[in-house]
C-alpha cells in the first residue's frame, strides 16, 4: 500500500494547480492515466478569459453578467463572482510561472474576442494556449520534484470513500498491471471532462468519465448531467477542435448558399454569439436543407478574408489541423465544419472551495474534492462560455490546494481495510476477463457513440432520447459480455478501454435520464418539444443519484442567485 498526505487525481491545470499550493507542506502524490504533458488541458486552443484592463471599459462585473447570461441563469452566482474576480491574478500568475502569451504592439497581454463575451478579454499564446499554460505548470511542479511524487500511466478504479469519509483510491499501474491501495488523508478528483461517448467529439481518447463515474459508484451524487456543450466549429467527420478563436479573429460561417445565416439568429453578435445558440443555428441550417456535401450535413468556416499573414500569426494549428485531416487550404478555401460535443458542464457536485457534496443539502464528504471539468460547482450552468473553463481549472485548482491544506493538516489516517478494497477491482476484473464472453468492444462503443450523436445531439427529443434509452440498456447488458482478447497483465489496453466503456455506459444513461427529465430548453439542452425556458419550474440543479439495485434517482436542488435575475437571452 502506497500513503500520501494528500492524493491528486489528474494533471492537468486543476490537478497540477492545486499541488502547487500544497508541495513544500504536505507530501503530495499525483496520480495519472496519461503522462502529464498530455492531459486534455494540453490541447486546448483558444484562450483563457480575465477582465484585465486592456479592453476599454471591461470589468469583473460585465464578466461576471456575459458568464450569468452565458449560462443561461443556471450558474451558482456567487461562484461565478469567484471566478471572474480571480481571473486577472490567475494570469498575471501564469505569466510569471512562465507561460508565454501573445502581446499587442505596446507589449501588453493581447486579447481577442470570443462568444457570449462582450469584451475582448481572451488571454492567448497563438492557437495553443492550453499547451503554453500546462507546460508552464509542469515546469512548476518540477521544481518541487522531491516532494511531489508523480504516478504517471497509473489508472484509478476505484474511490474508497466509507461512513462518509474519503480514504484513497485504488489503482492500476498500466505498466504492469498490478493493483494498488494509495491510502491518503484527503484526495482531489481533476479528471477532466468525458466527451469520448460521442462519436462526433473534440476530446481526447482519455476522456471517459472514469473518475464522476467512480465517485458515483462510491456513493457521490452527479450534478446537471444533461448539460453537454456542442462546440460548434468540430472538422467534419472527425470533431477535432477549430477553436472559437477563428471567429474572434473575424471568421465567418457560410451554408452552402455561401450566406452568412448568423445574420438571422444573432444578428448584433453574429459568429461570436454563446455556442449553443450557433451550434443550433448550424444545425437548423443543416436540418433545412442548407447543408453543404453530397449529405447536406456540414456547414463552412471561411477564413480566407483573414489572409495568409494573420492565419499564420494568430491560428497555425487551425490552418494545419484542417490542411492535415481534410485536406483544405484554409488560405484559399472554406473548411468543412458541423457541431461537435466538447464540454462537460455537469459532474461532481461542489462547494466554492472544492468540497465534494454528498446531497442536495450541501453536506460534505469529509476529505474528498473535486476541481476542473470533472466537477460541477457550477460556473457554467446550462452552457459554458469559451476561455472560462481554463480559467475554471486554474481557479478552482488553486482554491482546492488550499483548502485541502487547511483540512489536511489537522486531518487523523481513517483506516482502510486494504485486501476488501484490492478484492473488489480483482473481481470486476475477473469478471471481464471472463473467456466465454462474445461482444466486441469495439461494436459496443461504436453503437453508443453513434447513439449519442444522433440521438442526444444539438437538438433532443422525447421520442429520439427514449430509443436511446432502450439502445443503452441492450448495450449495458452486451457489456456484460464483452470478450477481452488480450489476457495479459502489462499494458493491457484492451482492459482499459473495456474499464473505460463501462463508465461511458453508466454516464451516458445520466445524461440522458437528465435530459428526459428536463422538461424545458436552457443552453445547451434544446428540446424540441418544450423550446422555452422554464424558470418558475426548470431553475434548479439536477442531482442523480445511484441507488442499491444500480438505478438512479433524480433530486434537485436550487441554483444561488446574488445579483442578476434571469432575462431573455438575446444576442
Ligand atoms: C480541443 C479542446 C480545446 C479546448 N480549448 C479551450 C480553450 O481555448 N479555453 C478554455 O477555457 N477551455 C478550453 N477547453 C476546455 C478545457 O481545456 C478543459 O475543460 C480543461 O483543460 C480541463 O482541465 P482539467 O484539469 O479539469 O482536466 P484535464 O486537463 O482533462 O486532465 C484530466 C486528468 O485526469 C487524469 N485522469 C482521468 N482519468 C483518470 C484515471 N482513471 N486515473 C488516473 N488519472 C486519470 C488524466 O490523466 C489527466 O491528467 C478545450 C477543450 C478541448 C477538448
Amino acid at each position: 500500500m502506497y500513503s500520501h498526505d494528500v492524493l491528486i487525481v489528474g494533471s492537468g491545470l486543476a490537478g497540477l494547480r492545486a499541488a502547487l499550493e500544497l508541495v513544500g507542506n504536505l507530501d503530495v502524490g499525483v496520480l495519472t492515466k496519461v503522462y502529464p504533458s498530455r492531459s486534455h488541458s494540453g490541447a486546448a486552443q483558444g484562450g483563457v478569459a480575465a477582465a484585465l484592463a486592456n479592453a476599454d471599459g471591461d470589468s469583473i462585473d460585465a464578466h461576471v453578467y456575459d458568464t450569468v447570461k452565458g449560462a443561461d441563469y443556471i450558474g451558482d452566482q456567487d461562484a461565478i463572482e469567484i471566478l471572474c474576480g480571480d481571473a486577472p491574478r490567475t494570469i498575471i500568475e501564469l505569466e510569471h510561472f512562465g507561460c508565454a502569451f501573445s502581446r499587442t504592439d505596446k507589449n501588453k497581454i493581447a486579447q481577442r474576442a470570443f462568444g457570449g463575451h462582450s469584451f475582448n478579454r481572451a488571454c492567448y499564446s497563438a492557437d495553443r494556449t492550453g499547451h503554453a499554460l500546462l507546460h508552464a505548470l509542469f515546469e512548476q511542479s518540477m521544481k518541487h520534484a522531491g516532494n511531489l511524487q508523480v504516478y504517471a500511466e497509473w489508472y484509478v478504479m476505484k474511490l474508497i470513500i466509507e461512513d462518509g469519509i474519503c480514504r484513497g483510491v485504488v489503482a492500476m499501474d498500466i505498466k504492469s498491471g498490478k493493483l494498488e491501495v494509495f491510502h491518503a488523508k484527503t484526495v482531489l478528483f481533476a479528471t477532466g471532462g468525458y466527451g469520448r461517448a460521442f462519436e462526433i467529439t473534440s476530446n481526447a481518447y482519455a476522456n471517459t468519465g472514469d473518475g464522476i463515474v467512480a465517485a458515483y459508484r462510491a456513493g457521490v451524487p452527479l450534478q446537471d448531467m444533461e448539460f453537454v456543450q456542442y462546440h460548434p466549429t468540430g472538422l467534419y467527420g472527425h470533431g477535432i477542435l477549430l477553436s472559437e478563436a477563428a471567429r474572434g479573429e473575424g471568421g465567418y460561417l457560410i451554408n452552402s448558399k455561401g450566406e452568412r445565416f448568423m445574420e438571422k439568429y444573432a444578428p448584433n453578435k453574429m459568429e461570436l454569439a454563446p455556442r449553443d445558440i450557433v451550434s443550433r443555428s448550424e444545425q437548423t441550417e443543416i436540418n433545412e436543407g442548407r447543408g453543404a456535401g453530397p449529405n447536406k450535413d456540414y456547414v463552412f468556416l471561411d477564413l480566407r478574408h483573414l489572409g495568409k499573414e494573420k492565419l499564420m500569426e494568430r491560428l497555425p494549428q487551425i490552418y494545419q489541423l484542417a490542411k492535415d485531416f481534410l485536406g483544405v487550404d484554409a488560405i484559399t478555401d472554406p473548411v468543412p465544419i458541423q457541431p461537435t460535443a466538447h464540454y462537460s458542464m455537469g459532474g461532481i457536485p461542489a462547494d466554492n472551495d472544492c468540497q465534494v457534496e454528498i446531497d442536495e443539502n450541501g453536506n460534505h464528504v469529509k476529505g474528498f474534492f473535486a476541481a476542473g471539468e470533472c466537477s460541477c460547482v457550477s460556473v457554467h450552468g446550462a452552457n459554458r462560455l469559451g476561455t472560462n473553463s481554463l480559467l475554471e481549472a486554474l481557479v478552482f485548482g488553486r482554491r482546492a490546494g488550499k483548502k485541502m491544506l487547511e483540512v489536511t493538516q489537522g486531518a487523523d489516517w481513517a483506516p482502510v481495510d486494504e485486501k476488501r478494497e484490492l478484492k473488489a477491482v480483482e473481481d470486476e476484473i475477473a469478471t471481464l476477463l471472463n473467456t466465454n464472453a462474445k461482444e466486441s468492444l469495439g461494436d459496443i462503443r461504436k453503437e453508443l457513440q453513434s447513439t449519442m450523436t444522433y440521438k442526444v445531439g444539438v437538438y433532443r427529443s422525447g421520442e429520439e432520447m427514449a430509443q436511446a434509452q432502450g439502445i443503452l440498456k441492450n448495450l449495458q447488458a452486451k457489456f456484460s459480455n464483452v470478450r477481452i482478447d488480450d489476457r495479459r497483465k502489462n499494458f493491457n489496453t484492451n482492459l482499459i478501454e473495456a474499464l473505460e466503456l463501462s463508465h461511458m455506459l453508466e454516464y451516458s444513461e445520466l445524461i440522458l435520464d437528465g435530459a428526459i427529465a428536463r422538461k424545458e430548453s436552457r443552453g445547451a439542452h434544446a428540446m424540441i418539444e418544450y423550446p422555452d425556458r422554464d424558470d418558475e419550474n426548470w431553475m434548479k440543479h439536477t442531482l442523480a443519484f445511484r441507488t442499491k439495485d444500480g438505478g438512479f434517482e433524480l433530486k434537485y436542488k436550487p441554483v444561488r442567485v446574488t445579483k442578476y435575475q434571469p432575462e431573455e437571452r438575446k444576442y
